[in-house]
């Protein structure tokens, strides 16, 4: 257990500055827990005073139930990965070096500790190629895998992680949430992980702690209770004008009707027959898309110029699996109004419409409203879980 309580926890700095304000929080052993907020509103004191790297002004906090003032602090930190961001490597020493650093510190033997590294690097995506170079010569995405992979070498129970992809870029960033996903599903740590980025959070966090002004907490709860009920104003619009929207990727798309596409190979292009108003998707031997095209791409083509000047197929893919935000912008951003449904091997299954995702929508809603009246008419003790 390895369980993490903050019990009126209030943090002034010396020179008055309130950075955390009488804080209540219980996180759960093996839960995923973003603390977000704008900047300045006391996450990063928070999670530091976790690993007594900043000492609380008052209030208790534990970690497995026992009050962490009275540990050791070197002690409490070799169970405690840490993770910064532009992953705070040492830049004199390789890959591997930075990542047997703890284990060796807790007395691990070096060649023991090289090849737990090694597997380590596994672990987290990196490929062991990369064990001798030093951290200037990976990208920014490789850097924060080693990070990640540093903090996890000595197997620590609990992670903490400070707006550890901040610094890399929107593509790189998804890859490292994707596999911070499947780590954590295998390794069930407890992982307190801050960012600014609402995003961010609802992707990632089991629970969600909105911190708001004055490091006053705002709202703790699941991702999408914070989106569809925020508890005030502020937390209304931190989570921002696209909240419906957002709160869409925690609705299923597999019930969403898949209609037939009418697809072409590139051979086949020359011979289609189209309409104004009429799109083909053009897909390769395998039934992986690679674009839309109507009749003017078709006379496009013919008159040789590129085969592609009409299509955009990118943005209308989504995983038949996938939610329903992914379904919709699919549909939205598709040049034919038809989101393409792909199957795992990237062909396609079949396409969706805007209004079909919306239906789909109400349809959840009716079973969910039906759902609390029964409840409500069945006089259960409470709505929800959290109330009870
Ligand atoms: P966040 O992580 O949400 O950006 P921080 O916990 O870093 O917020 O900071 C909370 C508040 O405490 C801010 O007003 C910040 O300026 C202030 N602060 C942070 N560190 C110190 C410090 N060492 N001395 C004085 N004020 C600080």
């Amino acid at each position: 257990m390895s369980d993490i309580e903050f019990r009126g926890v209030t943090k002034t700095y010396p020179d008055g500055t309130t950075a955390v304000h009488d804080l209540d929080l219980r996180i759960e052993s093996g839960s995923f827990t973003v603390f977000v907020g704008p900047s300045g509103c006391g996450k990063t004191t928070s999670m530091r005073m976790i690993n007594r790297m900043i000492t609380p002004s008052s209030g208790t906090i534990t970690v497995a139930g026992q009050d962490i003032s009275g540990t050791d602090p070197v002690r409490l930190r070799l169970g405690i990965g840490y993770v910064i961001q532009s992953a705070g490597l040492l830049p004199h020493r390789t890959v591997l070096d930075n990542v047997t650093t703890v284990p060796v510190l807790r007395g691990m033997r070096r060649k023991a500790a090289r090849q737990a590294a090694l597997e380590v690097l596994d672990r987290v995506g990196l490929d062991r190629g990369l064990a001798h170079r030093y951290p200037a010569q990976l990208s920014g995405g490789q850097q924060q895998r080693v990070g990640v992979a540093r903090a996890l070498a000595a197997d620590p129970p609990i992670l903490l992680m400070d707006e550890p992809f901040s610094a890399v870029d929107p593509v790189v960033r998804a890859e490292l949430q994707a596999e911070m996903l499947r780590l954590q599903a295998e390794l069930r740590k407890t992982i307190v992980f801050v960012t600014h980025d609402i995003d961010e959070a609802v992707t990632l966090g089991e629970r969600i702690a909105v911190f708001g002004p004055g490091g006053v907490l705002q709202q703790y709860d699941k991702p999408d209770r914070v989106l569809a009920q925020p508890a005030n104003d502020f937390v209304a619009e931190f989570v921002g004008r696209d909240r419906g929207y957002r709160a869409l990727s925690f609705r299923s798309a597999e019930q969403v009707p898949l209609t037939e596409i009418r697809t072409a190979t590139v051979d086949e292009i020359d011979g289609l027959r189209l309409l104004l108003g009429d799109w083909v998707l053009v897909v390769d031997e395998h039934r992986k898309p690679m674009g839309w095209i109507d009749v003017t791409g078709v006379e496009g083509h013919r008159a040789g110029k590129s085969l592609y000047d009409s299509m955009s197929a990118g943005g209308s893919l989504f995983p038949a699996h996938g939610d329903l935000r992914l379904a919709l912008d699919a549909a939205v951003s598709s040049p034919s109004g038809i989101g393409v449904a792909v199957d795992d091997s990237g062909a396609v299954r079949g396409g969706v419409v805007a209004g079909d995702v919306l239906e789909q929508l109400a349809r959840q809603r009716a079973g969910e409203d039906s759902d609390r009246n029964r409840h409500y008419f069945d006089q259960e003790p409470a709505l929800d879980e959290d109330a009870r």
